[in-house]
């Protein structure tokens, strides 16, 4: 074991895997690079974190995450440039949901040394795994959950952050055709979701089955009191483009501050796009779509940067969108691309 100027404990792998991967065909977040960081809380303290092999990890039957669910992840990615100089994008706004999850869920809070100083040695260890190829990236996931043990339905005593990487591929959505949703609903007032905690991703899963199986890709989720209010495109944040004016619901306790949004709000104020921020209801959209000022529809995140929607379906009749040519997604997309891939200059000072 080395140990670094900040505390982190690292133990190498002895043979890399690297050469077994075929990096042509990644199917996303299935395949893990050399190495992961692991960071046990007990004692009312974070321990040192210790980079090690990529490895399974042994829990008690009873701790809690199994039973009680306090777990809570987020979703970055590093990305290469023509060079091989790997880059960040945002990272201390992952950070801070983090701790913003951390604090919702009863879990205490990452330092933001941990967290950066871990990601940044980790990333530099496996730096071979962020692939170079146009679109590409090396995907990372930190998470906390509860390992300490006990039945008892209150917060547990011990925690594990952890940080995993993925490479994967470009990601391409297709036409993406998505159903208005007014049963189940993913998050609710005073509830969990604008939380990145595991129970909001399993609460879609049904629904988005049933979608599935009537022919959509994806769910629109609503406000779950009126189902009218047009909040967030499975799990992704959602933008409406009625004429010129790119429309997005503000955030609230029902829906999760996305990165990607508020980067595509910035981008479009410095573009003159006008942008609202406002509540969008299913009829306004309807409408729009009726009497051809729907332009478009997209879902914003960091899995796809933009994830553009082809068609809607809502009370049984599905409405197209029109195929543009120069669209706000494919703008949006390239300007955010170049910036993570160092192509273009960064006025935004998000690279890192
Ligand atoms: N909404 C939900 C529910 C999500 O899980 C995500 C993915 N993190 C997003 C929106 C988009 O957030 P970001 O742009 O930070 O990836």
């Amino acid at each position: 074991m080395e140990t670094t100027a900040t505390a982190i404990k690292i133990e190498k792998i002895k043979t890399s895997k690297i050469s077994q991967v075929d990096f042509d065909n990644l199917a996303f977040g299935s395949v893990f690079t050399d190495h992961m960081l692991v960071c046990d809380y007990k004692n009312g303290a974070w321990q040192t974190p210790e980079i090690m092999p990529y490895q399974a990890i042994s829990l008690e039957p009873s701790a809690k995450i199994f039973h009680y669910g306090q777990s809570i992840f987020e979703g970055m990615k590093a990305y290469k440039d023509d060079h091989g100089d790997a880059f960040l994008f945002r990272p201390s706004d992952n950070h801070r949901r983090l701790n913003i999850s951390a604090n919702r869920m009863c879990i205490p809070e990452i330092p933001k040394a941990y967290f950066m100083d871990g990601l940044k040695e980790l990333i530099n260890l496996d730096k071979d795994w962020i692939p170079q190829k146009d679109g590409s990236s090396l995907y990372i996931r930190p998470f906390i959950f509860a390992s300490g043990k006990g039945f008892h339905a209150s917060p547990a005593d011990e925690y594990k952050f952890l940080i995993c990487l993925a490479p994967s591929g470009a990601y391409f959505s297709g036409k993406v055709k998505v159903l208005i949703e007014e049963t189940y609903s993913r998050s609710a007032n005073g509830g969990v979701g604008f939380a990145k905690t595991g129970g909001n991703y399993a609460g879609q899963f049904f629904p988005t089955q049933l979608a599935v199986k009537e022919g959509y890709n994806q769910v629109i989720w609503t406000d779950d009191n009126t189902h009218e209010n047009i909040e967030e495109a499975g799990a992704m944040n959602i933008f409406i483009r009625i004429n010129d004016t790119l429309i997005t619901a503000p955030t609230s306790d029902r829906i999760l501050d996305g990165i990607t949004r508020k980067s595509i709000l910035e981008i479009a104020q410095a573009e003159g796009i006008r942008t609202e921020v406002r509540k969008i209801t299913v009829p306004e959209v309807v409408e729009a779509a009726k009497n051809g000022s729907l332009k478009e529809m997209f879902g914003a995140g960091t899995a796809a940067v933009v994830s553009p929607i082809a068609a809607f379906g809502y009370r049984g009749t599905d409405y197209d969108l029109p195929e543009l040519t120069d669209s706000y997604a494919s703008r949006f997309k390239k300007i955010i691309t170049d910036i993570q891939y160092n192509r273009s200059e960064d006025p935004f000072g998000w690279r890192q």
